[in-house]
């Protein structure tokens, strides 16, 4: 029997802007509460403000960190309980491995990697006492195949894809559920970190997916029967080419 989303409770990182913004949207119209967890305190606002009283601001810098540390009690201070985790926040850097400073290959390595086991380490606790909760990941194409001209991201990536598959076979007798969507290149804010040249030639050839593609595939994970786990939702223009 497929699961409702009815009275959960979701937290969402990276909910401000692109698939975050979209999941949360998404969750809420499956009736679930969110919590937003973004450093963009003024985007929150005025977010939230718009998606009404299941839509819950949670300003975190995850950078920071006793700011991530305080994440999960923040959450359960301010909602009881956590049913879902969204661990989706991350960021981006492209060329060459010459050419990336080490603040910036420090910085995406923390985000896309140690912050999502931090997160997914803080929650864990909660949801096997609780014996139940889903845990989902934002991974990427990235994660699955070695593109070349985005060493440091591919390599955050498929860290966490291994992580996420470790996670799920070690979870999954304490009835929770761990998968990952990995969307091939997504209409965000991210994708201003692109060469020019390449994005201008994804628009021209309708290579982009929406964000509301890739938070059709996590809400269908997550309104699955509990007896099935999606391991991976693999999220690609269908004229995909790398
Ligand atoms: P986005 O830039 O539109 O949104 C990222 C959000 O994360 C923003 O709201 C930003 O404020 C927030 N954020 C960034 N750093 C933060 C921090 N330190 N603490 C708290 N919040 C922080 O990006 P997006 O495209 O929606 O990306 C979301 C996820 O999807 C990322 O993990 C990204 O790697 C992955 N992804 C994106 C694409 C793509 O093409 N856009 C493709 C595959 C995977």
């Amino acid at each position: 029997m497929a699961e409702t989303l009815n009275g959960k409770i979701a937290a969402v990182t990276g909910a401000a802007s692109g698939i975050g913004l979209a999941t949360t949207e998404a969750l809420i119209a499956a009736g679930a509460t969110v919590v937003m967890v973004d450093r963009d305190e003024r985007a929150l606002g005025e977010i939230t403000a718009r998606l009404g009283d299941r839509a819950i601001a949670q300003t975190t810098d995850l950078l920071d960190t006793e700011s991530c540390a305080q994440m999960v009690p923040e959450i359960l201070a301010k909602t009881g309980r956590i049913d879902i985790l969204h661990c989706n926040a991350g960021t981006y850097i492209g060329g060459d491995l010459t050419e990336s400073d080490t603040a910036t290959i420090d910085r995406m390595l923390t985000l896309n990697v140690n912050v999502v086991m931090k997160n997914v380490r803080d929650v864990i606790p909660h949801m096997i006492e609780r014996g139940s909760g889903d845990i989902v990941v934002t991974a990427s194409v990235a994660g699955h195949m070695p593109i070349q001209w985005e060493p440091v991201y591919s390599g955050s990536k498929w860290a966490i894809t291994c992580f996420v598959q470790t996670m799920r076979r070690q979870l999954n007798k304490h009835g929770i559920r761990v998968g990952q969507v990995s969307p091939g290149p997504v209409i965000s804010a991210l994708l201003a970190d692109w060469p020019p040249e390449r994005l201008q030639a994804a628009k021209d050839s309708g290579s982009l997916i929406e964000p509301s593609e890739v938070s059709d595939a996590v809400v269908y994970m997550l309104t699955r029967s509990r007896n099935v786990t999606i391991r991976d939702m693999i999220v690609l223009p269908t004229n995909f080419d790398i």
